[in-house]
């Protein structure tokens, strides 16, 4: 069965919503802090992210729940900054203090794709609300050079109606916590 996603990115419809999430970052509302910033300019809100997407670490990650890591792992990306500044954060190096690497969507896409080669059974896009754009570019490229297996958006929850929108029909499992 061929994923939904890859059917919108068939479709254009992938690159329609690419479009739209970067042309948000211009007063941006992406997750529910509603700062609406320029990211675009150069501006950052709470997430303290401008444009620019960084990656903390990515690979197969037996920590999951159960039916996400299976024998082979969940095919984790860990993004760096977040939406929340939650202070019991158990990422707190990752989430608060930046700990990641400037990544471009084609660096993410070869991410993902180099995690379903290593037999993964999903990608798990944790603390991603601040990046939609980036990751729908990614999506878009890795799309074309064959990823297939289902993704999972592993948020904190505080998601706006506007992301939800862009990300409709494409994200196969929501984990808020
Ligand atoms: S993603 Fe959320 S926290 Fe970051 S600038 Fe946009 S609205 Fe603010």
């Amino acid at each position: 069965m061929e994923r939904n996603y890859r059917l919108l990115w068939e479709r254009g419809e992938l690159a329609r919503r690419r479009e739209q999430a970067f042309r948000h970052l211009e007063h941006c509302r992406l997750c529910g802090q509603g700062c609406g910033v320029n990211r675009l300019g150069g501006e950052v809100g709470i997430c303290r992210s401008d444009a620019r997407l960084l990656v903390s670490s990515c690979g197969p990650h037996f920590g999951e729940e159960p039916p996400l890591v299976g024998r082979r792992g969940s095919g984790t990306v860990f993004f760096a900054r977040c939406n929340l500044r939650c202070v019991f954060c158990q990422n707190w190096d990752i989430s608060h203090q930046d700990r990641g690497f400037e990544t471009t969507p084609e660096e993410l896409a070869g991410m993902t794709l180099a995690l379903q080669e290593r037999g993964c059974h999903n990608i798990n896009l944790v603390s991603p609300s601040h990046y939609v754009p980036q990751i729908l570019a990614a999506l878009e490229i890795a799309c074309g050079e064959g990823l297939k297996v289902p993704l999972v958006y592993n948020c904190g929850g505080y998601e706006s109606l506007t992301a939800l929108g862009l990300l409709d029909g494409i994200i196969d499992i929501y984990m808020p916590q």
